[in-house]
């Protein structure tokens, strides 16, 4: 182990969009864009804004558009605001405010898929198609997610035949990066090394991102494991804020304190400022008023509190 650790690693922070989707209380606009501001701040150099999704399926994402112009205004050039886009409409609406990336998804398990968004895996990919080609075409950089990696709440463990073939798509359809999402948080390290040692057989390691979730705590063995395997690209929110609907007890995405105590602590190099991204993480947590799920930010606050 840690024979092969990187010098830098690149962490995009979803909180604003895949954290935020999954939690009940609506907040303003204004409370987002202030969050999302206060993330700018911090380091990090890619931060997910939100979903141009219909506002009676997800409540939370419907001002993606307001939300996303007031951002635009504060943006600075050098920050990445990807948005997820689930169809043409979706596209149509990023492309008249002048979103520059985008970011589709699908899944490794046909139930999911059908119950996210009622398509099997291959009909999500005729979905998927256009979008990607004409935002391609206007200039637009696609990231493309993929659900149930590790598992899957009704099929149980998924197939890596089933992973290569979304991966084989979404590289075909020209993303420029597939996130591998360990939606309900059941994944272990064996998985990791696995799928990685699969992945590796096609494709560089540098296309994939790993989007953890800590729901059986080992989030961060993952991720020290994906790490040593030569994964630099790393998802993670604010705090840990999320979760999965279709999971029970399923807890939020790993926590990006948490993640990035444990790249400095190996010496490794992510660009985010602890103290500032805290701060991020303060203010939307009294905004959704609950506790954070991460153990780090938890115990850092504590001593920033008792110094
Ligand atoms: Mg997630």
């Amino acid at each position: 182990m840690l024979k092969s650790l990187p010098t830098d690693v690149r962490i995009i922070e979803v909180g604003p969009r895949d954290g935020l989707q999954n939690e009940k209380k609506v907040l303003s606009t204004d409370d987002k864009a202030h969050y999302i501001k206060l993330l700018t701040q911090t380091g990090l150099k890619t931060i997910e804004v939100t979903s141009f999704v219909r506002a009676d399926k997800i409540p939370q994402m419907g001002d993606a558009v307001s939300l996303f112009e007031k951002v635009k205004s504060f943006l600075p050039t050098d920050i990445h605001a990807p948005c997820l886009v689930p169809n043409l409409t979706g596209l149509e609406t990023a492309l008249d405010i002048g979103v520059k990336e985008i970011a589709v998804f699908t899944a490794t398990s046909n139930t999911f898929n059908k119950k996210n968004i009622n398509a099997t895996i291959e009909e999500s990919f005729e979905r998927i198609r256009p979008v990607a080609k004409m935002a391609i075409d206007c200039g637009i950089k696609v990231r493309g997610y993929i659900s149930t990696v590790f598992g899957c709440p009704y099929e149980g463990q998924t197939s890596i035949e089933n992973l290569m073939k979304v991966t084989r798509f979404l590289d075909e359809i020209g993303c420029y990066e597939i996130s591998l999402g360990d939606t309900i948080g059941v994944g272990n390290p064996a998985q990791v090394l696995a799928i990685t040692n699969e992945l590796k057989k096609e494709f560089k390691l540098d296309r994939f991102a790993m989007h953890m979730h800590d729901t059986n705590g080992m989030a961060l063995a993952n991720i020290l494991t994906a790490l040593d395997c030569g994964h630099t690209n790393f998802d993670s929110s604010s705090a840990g804020l999320g979760g999965c609907p279709y999971a029970k007890g399923a807890t939020g995405n790993v926590a990006t304190e948490d993640v990035v105590n444990l790249l400095h602590c190996l010496g490794v190099n992510t660009g985010v400022d602890m103290e500032k991204l805290t701060t991020a993480s303060e203010f939307i947590l009294s905004k959704l008023e609950k506790k954070s799920s991460s153990k780090f930010y938890n115990a850092y606050m504590a001593r920033k509190a008792n110094p």
